[in-house]
């Protein structure tokens, strides 16, 4: 489906990237979770989309990042990590090192 703009509906996008001038280095603006269980206080890029029809210009977080990891428990040590939604399958647990399974949903 293609990306229309929220305001007025057209298709004349662009895809950005907003910088923060704060940073010397130009970095994007990202995305910080207050709650870092999950995302590993790993920042999330925020892309910009801007209408070359009427100027409104949205922020869509690039979720490559932010999708994948999930928490799972090792049954052998009960240590919970977040695993790779790719390394489904067996995993070598980040604390005590044994394998365990993991159970796609
Ligand atoms: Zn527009
Ligand atoms: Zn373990």
């Amino acid at each position: 489906m293609e990306r229309t703009c929220l305001r007025c509906g057209k298709t004349n996008l662009m895809l950005g990237v907003i910088y923060d001038y704060s940073h010397r280095e130009k970095a994007p603006i990202t995305f910080q979770s207050k709650s870092e269980v999950f995302y590993g206080g790993k920042p999330i890029v925020l892309n910009a989309i801007l209408c070359k029809s009427c100027g409104h210009t949205e922020l869509v977080a690039d979720l490559s990042e932010v999708s994948s990891p999930k928490r799972y428990v090792c049954p052998h040590c009960k240590a919970s990590y977040s695993y790779k939604v790719q390394d489904l399958g067996v995993v070598k647990c980040y604390n005590c090192n044994k394998e365990f399974t993991i159970e796609p949903e």
